[in-house]
């Protein structure tokens, strides 16, 4: 009697399961000057407001533009102000302040004429363009009122966003904490780069190449030392590792799909675990679950093939640990493009093919080919091109969903 073959499961399903294993991170303050990448915990309120004061937008001179609107105009430099002087004096009427850029307008003054149209005068200065009120003056208050909500809670911090942070005064600023995730990755083949290959056997890269995608996506990752197809030494490194409960998510590779030797299957079947078939190419075996006697750390188990392992970390593992830090859109953006050949694609499974798209003409065509071991190709990439499990044939000039990598 044949066994009978459990249907597979859905992407989405999956999806769900492995984004049930992680809880919203709890929030932490972290020095400003340390937050790029992070992502916001809480809205961030501006403590002052910007600009704070009036200042001038030019090195010139501080007028009333009413006594500078016969120009050109002769008159009499009373005082200096360069940026951060902070005992400005009013200007009296019939005078002029020698200014600079980012010092405060002085009292009475109400526009600047730009020392290009004077003639740089010390003690009198003649200029020789009548300025518009208000001219060169930026008004406090113009770009962020005092009180405003700058940021958002789910706001990506990147250079412009630290800056403001910055400027509106926030010492730290609240942010998610990053989920810490141990990567383990398994095969007897698998040997450290730095050391010669003897025949059958490769250099281990699922293991920095996960770490590097969860860095990416928001996470701190450890990356363990990769283990031989042995069950003693897999869980002997987990415990070792496990034991403190300071991990949030283990990742492991390999060792999950239909042969012999499968240690991560063998090592945690009946552990908590579920092993599954995802009706997906690549990246069909997968697993998912808990370690009960590891403290009830969330695993996913992760197929071997270097591109079956990073495409199942995009659509699984990515947009959880971006949900867990709050943010906004925890899938890759994605954009229809027009496909420019023609493509089969199997029924029954959802496909992710890697792909470069002309952004010109908004045309993608494929890089290597659908196969799970063209990492080569894989790092070439700029998309993933997904053809639904209903779809079989994709005439030239079909309209397809792409998921745009980094870039
Ligand atoms: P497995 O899922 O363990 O059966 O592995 C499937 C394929 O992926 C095999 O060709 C392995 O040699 C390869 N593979 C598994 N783990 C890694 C790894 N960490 N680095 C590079 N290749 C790997
Ligand atoms: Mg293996």
């Amino acid at each position: 009697m044949s066994p009978v073959a459990s249907s597979p499961r859905s992407v989405d399903e999956h999806r769900a399961v492995v984004a049930a294993l992680l809880t919203p991170m709890p929030a932490e303050d972290v020095p400003v000057g340390q937050a790029r990448g992070r992502v916001l915990a809480a809205d961030v309120v501006a403590g002052v407001a910007l600009p704070s004061f009036d200042n001038s937008a030019m090195d010139g001179y501080a007028v009333r533009a009413a006594e500078v609107a016969g120009a050109p105009v002769e008159l009499p430099v009373e005082a200096d102000i360069p940026a951060g002087r902070t005992d400005v004096p009013p200007l009296r009427p019939g005078t002029t302040h020698r200014i600079m850029t980012g010092a405060p307008v002085p009292a009475g003054a109400d526009a600047v004429v730009p020392v290009e149209q004077t003639d740089g005068g010390l003690d009198r200065v003649r200029l020789s363009a009548a300025p518009a009120p208000g001219a060169h003056i930026r008004r406090a208050g113009e770009d962020v009122r005092a009180g405003e909500v700058v940021l958002s809670a789910g706001t990506v911090l990147g250079a412009p966003q630290v800056g403001v942070a910055a400027a509106v005064g926030c010492e730290t600023v609240p942010v998610r904490r990053r989920p810490r995730v141990l990567v383990l990755s398994t095969g007897s083949e698998l040997v450290a780069p730095g050391t010669p290959l003897r025949p059958g056997q490769i250099y281990e890269s699922n293991g920095p190449m996960l770490a590097a995608a969860v860095e990416d996506a928001g996470g701190s990752a450890e990356l363990l030392r990769f283990v031989p197809d042995d069950v003693e030494q897999f869980l002997g490194r987990l415990r070792e590792r496990l034991a403190d409960g300071s991990v949030d998510l283990l990742l492991t590779s390999g060792g999950v799909s239909a042969g012999a030797y499968e240690v991560v299957k063998d090592a945690f079947t009946g552990r908590g675990v579920e092993f599954v078939k995802v009706a997906m190419q690549p990246g069909g075996p997968q697993g998912a679950g808990r370690l009960a006697e590891l403290g009830g750390v969330g695993v996913v188990t992760l197929p071997g093939n270097p591109v079956s392992s990073h495409v199942s970390f995009e659509v699984f593992v990515r947009p959880a640990l971006r949900a867990a830090l709050g943010h906004p859109h925890p899938r890759r953006p994605v954009v229809t493009a027009t496909l420019g050949e023609r493509w089969s694609s199997p029924a029954g499974r959802r496909q992710f093919r890697r792909g470069v798209l002309d952004a010109v003409n908004g045309t993608v065509r494929e890089l290597g080919g659908p196969a799970s071991h063209l990492l080569g190709a894989l790092a070439r990439a700029e998309c993933f091109v997904v053809v639904p499990e209903d779809v079989t044939d994709l005439p030239e000039g079909s309209r397809v969903e792409t998921w745009l990598l980094d870039g």
